[in-house]
């Protein structure tokens, strides 16, 4: 079944096919995304209404929703054009106003006879001293008061819907809603009490308590969990199809490997070891590896990275490594270049400012196959580089590239392994929402003998105090990185802060013990300075954002960061990570100008309670939602109308496992489930994915 399923034909026809919806609704529909009665089905009330049966309108004072049994007293329309009319009533303790604009009076007398009784329903509210319903949103027999519902789902809107019309529309929606075979593991769905497809629609669309609007309500929880589990569906879909593309296996031999390991001053953490197990498993395999690696500021990802690209060398090919700055290859560079030449290994850098003759020698070798391991920048993504048997591309801080880039250094190979490796700590939840397609694996661990890093909130204002007490610091050797955030939208202005910053340190400490590393900077000027300063010739390296990722000084024990409160949590916590490296005291001032907001105060309260990178990921995710902590531009993030990552991160972790077991099971969905899970793919608009499922 390659086809949407005829008995979801209604689900996606046209909204007008519903009772009281026209063509100028079913347009206005379209501003909630609202594009069919499908759509209508998974458009949930985001709160609801209690209406309170009173005896009379004194019982509860206003304004309060309330459902009255009144008689007709009196019909006034207003002699001027344009004003209400109001009709008075009685609840037979006390007379009130119910007020309608623009209500054509014969409606009204017919709705509302001179002496009969009627349930009315509306907010009640005191106007001018009069207590009046503007509007009620019912007005009944007393024999019908059973059509007011003691509860009423309010849902989101835009100009020229109504809740009535909203309400009515979805009812429409429901009673189209077919029978389908369930889709969801009858144990998941027992042991978590949720309620079938066509129930739990029905419970969140006609909510009987508030409890029912809760995330947490089972009919809620269901309704989300489908749109998890199709979501993640469609990623194990695409990872399958991606492992049968034949990769290469590279199994490695060990010799080169233990070389490196020998050559070390320090025995790889647990973590290490393990996840160099996972990646050479992986990459022994004979489908193509995809597999981002996670692991906090420090926790030794360079390593791991070499080891990987070690073993493709042992195979017999070659291997990149890709950083995003040209100071981070450099350095990737001198740390790596002894542990190659322990190993016999041609290891070499190519960046933008490889030119002319040398260049073109580097990527002869290249191409030959002599250089065995890369170490480079962008330019590597240039057209003229070559490889003679590129085995594993590993892409360090992999949120600096984009997708593009990463398919088409693929390009450059039959089919390389992938190996991305971040420090930007991503909730777990949203690393799977955002990567589900890839493979995992995590540094939990830090090299042992890390030493805490005090952190402190210091306003601006003290600056001078700053100052005076670096200076100390700085007397008795130690060093200190000053951040500058890029505040200014201007880049040019940003950068003057940053200088003007500069000189103002620069005499405080004198010229040659400060440096300056900043984004616009020659490539040749920057790495100048950074060597200065882990030469430990200067003291203060005062940098924009550019010394975020990677850089390794262990001298360096302060971090200061200015106007912090402009930071992300994850960036300001790798900022952090630069130092704490050594076996000294570190230091980090987070400045701020003063007055810090509450929520700016707590947010930065958390990087003074935790060092776990995934515990600040998770709290700024909570702080801020999900797709500021990823960015914007990169958020890659599907939108969901139910599920809420914030709130249902567990969720998302049972529908990646059980995707990928159901696919494990029934990779071409034939089985009773599987049907089912075909039905439901299209349901949720995820026919892309069955697309790829190859068919026999
Ligand atoms: P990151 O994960 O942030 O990229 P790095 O790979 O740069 O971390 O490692 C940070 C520092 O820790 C480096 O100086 C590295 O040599 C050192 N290191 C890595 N693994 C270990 C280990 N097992 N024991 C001690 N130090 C280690
Ligand atoms: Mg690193």
């Amino acid at each position: 079944m390659s086809a949407r399923p005829e008995i979801l034909f209604p689900l996606f026809g046209s909204l007008t096919s519903l009772a009281g919806v026209g063509p100028k609704t079913s347009s206005t529909f379209s501003q909630l995304h609202v594009h069919t009665p499908r759509d209508l089905l998974f458009t949930l009330p985001h709160s609801g209404i209690s209406r309170m049966v009173v005896e009379s309108v004194t019982d509860v004072p206003p304004p309060a929703v309330v459902t009255v049994q009144v008689t007709t007293v009196q019909h006034r329309p207003s002699p001027v054009k344009g004003r209400p009319t109001r009709v008075t009533v009685s609840d037979g303790r006390t007379d009130f106003e119910l007020v309608f604009f623009h209500a054509r009076g014969d409606w009204l007398r017919q709705t509302l006879p001179i002496g009969e009784k009627r349930l009315v329903s509306g907010k009640i509210e005191l106007f001018d001293g009069v207590i009046q319903m503007v509007h009620p949103e019912h007005i009944v027999k007393s024999s019908a008061g059973a059509t007011i519902p003691a509860f009423e789902p309010i849902y989101p809107l835009v100009a020229g819907l109504s809740q009535k019309l909203m309400q009515r529309a979805t009812k429409g929606a429901l009673e189209i809603a077919p029978a389908l075979q369930e889709w969801i593991d009858p144990g998941l769905k027992t042991v978590r009490g949720w309620p079938g497809w066509q129930d739990a629609l029905r419970t969140a669309h006609d909510p009987a308590t508030p409890g029912d609007l809760s995330p947490q309500s089972p009919a809620r929880q269901r309704l989300a969990y489908d749109e998890l589990f199709a979501h993640q569906l469609t990623l194990a879909i695409a990872r399958e199809a991606r492992q049968k593309q034949a990769g290469i296996a590279s199994v490695g031999t060990g010799d080169m490997r233990n070389k490196v390991l020998n050559k070390l001053p320090f025995r790889p953490t647990d973590a290490q070891t393990r996840v160099m197990g996972e990646i050479a498993s992986d990459m022994a395999s004979s489908h193509r590896m995809n597999r981002l690696l996670q692991g906090d500021v420090g926790s030794g990802k360079t390593l791991v990275a070499f080891v990987a690209l070690v073993t493709a060398v042992e195979s017999g090919g070659q291997g990149v490594m890709m950083a995003p700055t040209e100071i981070l290859a450099r350095q990737h560079l001198a740390s790596l270049q002894p542990l190659a030449e322990s190993a016999g290994i041609v290891l070499e850098i190519f960046s933008g400012r490889d030119k002319g003759r040398a260049r073109q020698d580097k990527l002869k070798a290249l191409a030959k196959g002599d250089i065995q391991i890369l170490v480079g920048t962008h330019a590597v993504f240039q057209d003229d580089v070559h490889f003679a048997d590129l085995r594993l591309v590993v892409v360090d801080e992999q949120h600096r590239f984009g997708v593009r880039q990463r398919m088409n250094l693929s390009a450059k190979a039959a089919a390389p392994d992938v190996l991305v490796m971040t420090a930007t700590p991503i909730p777990r939840s949203l690393a799977l929402a955002r990567f589900g397609d890839m493979d995992f694996s995590q540094l939990n661990e830090k090299p042992p003998g890390r030493r805490p890093v005090t952190t402190a909130l210091v306003s601006n204002s003290r600056l001078q105090d700053v100052i005076a007490r670096l200076k100390e610091a700085i007397a008795k050797g130690q060093q200190a990185y000053w951040v500058c955030p890029l505040v200014s939208e201007s880049e040019s202005l940003a950068l003057s802060a940053v200088q003007a910053r500069q000189s103002v340190l620069a005499a405080a400490f004198g010229n040659d013990r400060v440096a300056l590393v900043h984004g616009q900077m020659a490539a040749g000027d920057k790495d100048a300075a950074m060597a200065r300063f882990l030469d430990g010739e200067t003291s203060v390296l005062v940098a924009t954002t550019a010394i975020e990722v990677g850089v390794d000084v262990p001298n360096a024990t302060i971090m200061i960061i200015e106007s912090a409160e402009h930071f992300g949590l994850t960036q300001l916590h790798q900022l952090r990570g630069r130092v704490g490296r050594g076996t000294a005291e570190s230091t980090c001032l987070l400045m701020y100008a003063p007055p810090l907001g509450e929520r700016a105060r707590q947010r930065l309260e958390i990087l003074r309670r935790t060092e776990d990178g995934f515990k600040i990921a998770e709290e700024d995710m909570r702080l801020r939602g999900a797709g500021d902590v990823l960015g914007v531009q990169q958020s890659g993030l599907p939108r969901f109308r139910i599920a809420d990552l914030e709130h249902q991160t567990e969720l998302m972790q049972v529908a990646c496992d059980d995707a990928r077991l159901t696919l494990q099971r029934d990779p071409e969905l034939t089985s009773v489930r599987g049907t089912a899970i075909r039905a439901f793919l299209f349901l949720m608009e995820q026919d892309k994915a069955i697309r790829m499922i190859s068919v026999g």
